[in-house]
């Protein structure tokens, strides 16, 4: 059995992790994919204390590699549900079934879809859900970044540097990013706004992306608006499908913890953008991660 299980490896997991093998526990980070979460999606980190610029990759590797040198190990595979036995937690995995004392959930939040018709097929054929990734490919061309939030003003403005133009729509006209970011944007000349409009249908001919058409808001009016590259940032959901049996989530599925990150199950943590929150950013997600980590170890040394 293990001492602690961290099913999620962004930054609120890999601090869970420095943190509990630190402080001496025994600790796996279960993740499905690369470790370091959305920061492999970010083009630059410029707002985590102490770092005055970086690749998200960059401080997403470094954090891994920190955590493991602290001893924490790391399995690759996807968690298909959590058992509440008491003073132990069983986790099926897609592969086996594992045991633990402590289980921290930190599965973070996945994009959220637009709804279009035809959606799912052009993603990577002209939409993508991450400007640092996929971005390079649109050198020259011009692209649509839906939505006024942090994550859409912040890679707009990434975009704008790599692309032709990029087109942000909005369907108010009020923004949910921080004002530095919405200023630099909109003293960006390669930047166009274009407010109270809607994405209503993809334009594909031959099934390549041609453009969206767009809806107004007020009048519902559809124009076209043609581009080659579709960036949606409209918000997020968080990933707990899989311990919605365990009573632990909210309305919008987040998880309500206390302030030792635990939920009402004792020895089942949630950090980071999956628990309940007002600001979701890689230095809260570390704060949830070092108290959790710290606590956990704690709670498995005394029982
Ligand atoms: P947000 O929820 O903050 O913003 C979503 C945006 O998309 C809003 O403009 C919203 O419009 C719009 N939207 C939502 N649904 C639709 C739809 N169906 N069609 C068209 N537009 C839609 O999401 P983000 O992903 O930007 O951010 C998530 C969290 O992460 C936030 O807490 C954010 O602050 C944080 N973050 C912080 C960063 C930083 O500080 N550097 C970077 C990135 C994210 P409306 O306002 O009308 O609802």
């Amino acid at each position: 059995m293990k001492d602690i299980i961290i099913i999620g490896g962004g930054p609120a997991g890999l601090t869970a992790a420095l943190y509990a093998s630190r402080a001496g526990a025994n600790v796996t980070v279960i993740e499905s994919g690369a470790p370091g979460g959305k920061l492999n999606l970010t083009a630059h980190i410029e707002n985590y204390p102490g770092i005055k610029e970086m690749m998200g990759p960059q401080l997403a590797y470094d954090m891994y590699e920190q955590a493991l040198n602290f001893g924490a190990q790391l399995k690759m595979t996807e968690v298909k549900s959590i058992v509440d036995e008491g003073d132990y937690k069983k986790v099926i995995t897609s592969k086996e079934e594992l045991e633990a004392r402590v289980v921290i959930i930190a599965t973070g939040t996945k994009e959220r879809k637009m709804g279009l018709h035809l959606e799912d097929e052009m993603t990577g054929k002209g939409i993508s859900y991450c400007a640092v990734c996929d971005g390079p490919f649109f050198r020259g061309k011009e692209v649509a970044v839906i939505g006024g939030g942090n994550s859409a003003i912040e890679e707009s403005i990434y975009l704008a540097g790599i692309t032709e133009k990029v087109h942000i729509i909005m369907r108010r006209d009020v923004f949910r990013a921080d004002d530095y970011l919405v200023k630099k944007a909109l003293n960006n000349e390669k930047i166009e706004f274009h407010f109270k409009k809607k994405p209503h249908a993809l334009i594909v001919e031959d099934d390549t992306l041609k453009g969206l058409e767009l809806e107004d808001s007020d009048t519902k009016e559809l124009e076209n608006l043609y581009v080659q590259g579709i960036f949606p940032f409209i918000g997020l959901d968080p990933v707990t499908d899989f311990v919605k049996d365990l009573g632990i989530t909210n309305e919008q599925g987040y998880i309500d913890v206390d302030e030792h990150m635990e939920t009402k199950i004792p020895g089942i943590f949630a950090i980071g953008d999956v628990r309940t929150k007002t600001l979701r950013q890689v230095v809260t997600a570390a704060n949830d991660g070092a108290i959790a980590g710290q606590y956990a170890a704690k709670l498995v040394e005394e029982n």
